[in-house]
């Protein structure tokens, strides 16, 4: 497969355009991003790796971090995890606090904020130093210790995150949160604030597109059992109330963040990440959804 030649393509057919969408502006500091960025990395099984643009270009990879609590999560709690967040797409925005009442403090599934929260409150009662350890997990993943909190993200969301602040008060009303409110949130908002690139993104993510295994070790990060249940929340779940319409279009797993950022794997056969930062009015990358589903026609490859 010539994926250059692909990725060559989707570069010239689509370029960022000021009315494709617009950048997140609910937290202040990733209002400052240059909306025209746009790149994209693929990396594939046999260790080769196909880019064009700001593919080389940190940003904020925001909800995209979810995985990476949950994947570390699932590993310290096993099934546990799942008594205090279901596994089923929400339907709804990804702040929405509408379901919780109905649902009893238990968030739909772990990629909406409410679901990442709770993930973040079980990670601070078994982590020994929750920040650190994210971190290194993240570093450890793309075998590249260059990735960081990006502290000024943290502290903007932080001064305006109330939607958040309001999703776990509610949920430790109702019983589903443990640890300090405020011990959370600064996990929560830190989490969301890694800069990553497209690179680093796609290589931490093999783990998904080869079985749980490290993309340049081999080594077994986590079990296969657990790639294919996170696989399927990202299937699922991985795009907001946009959950379908990813999956119709491009037919692979995977999970955007506000920052612009998706990334996606075919497993056994590559990782790949795209990163423009207009959204969608459902809060998705408007060209990098238009380049994956390009990508997944002209390689004709398909997980179905
Ligand atoms: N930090 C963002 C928030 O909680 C993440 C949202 C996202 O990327 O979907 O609002």
């Amino acid at each position: 497969m010539d994926y250059q030649s692909i990725l060559n393509i989707i570069q010239r057919e689509f370029q960022p355009e000021p009315n494709l969408g617009k950048v997140a502006a609910y937290i202040p500091e990733l209002s400052k991003v240059d909306p025209m960025k746009f790149g994209m990395y693929l990396y594939c099984h046999d260790d080769s790796a196909f880019e064009f643009g700001d593919s080389q270009e940190k940003f904020s990879i925001q909800s995209i971090s979810k995985v990476f609590t949950l994947t570390i999560a699932k590993e310290v709690m096993g099934d546990e995890l799942w008594k205090r967040v279901d596994v089923e797409p929400s339907g709804t925005p990804f702040n929405s606090l509408t379901e919780l009442e109905r649902e009893h403090g238990i968030p739909r599934n772990p990629f909406i904020n409410a679901g990442s929260i709770v993930i973040a409150d079980s990670l601070l009662s078994v982590l020994e130093d929750p920040k650190n350890d994210l971190l290194k997990f993240v570093r450890k993943l793309c075998d590249d210790d260059n990735i960081n909190y990006d502290e000024s993200v943290a502290r903007s969301e932080r001064k305006h995150g109330y939607r958040n602040k309001a999703l776990v008060n509610y949920m430790k009303a109702l019983g589903n949160i443990k640890n300090d409110t405020e011990d959370i949130l600064d996990f929560y908002f830190h989490q969301c604030s890694i800069a990553m690139t497209c690179g680093q993104l796609a290589r931490a993510f093999m783990l998904f597109a080869n079985e749980g295994k490290h993309f340049r070790t081999g080594e077994i990060v986590i079990a296969p059992q657990s790639v294919k249940r996170i696989n399927s929340i990202m299937q699922t779940c991985g795009f907001y109330d946009e959950a379908g319409e990813f999956s119709y279009r491009v037919g692979l797993p995977g999970k955007s963040g506000v920052g612009g950022g998706i990334v996606a794997v075919h497993p056994k056969r590559y990782s790949v990440a795209v990163w423009s930062p207009m959204l969608n009015p459902k809060g998705n990358s408007a060209l990098g959804m238009k380049a994956l589903e390009e990508l997944t026609t002209l390689t004709g490859l398909s997980i179905f």
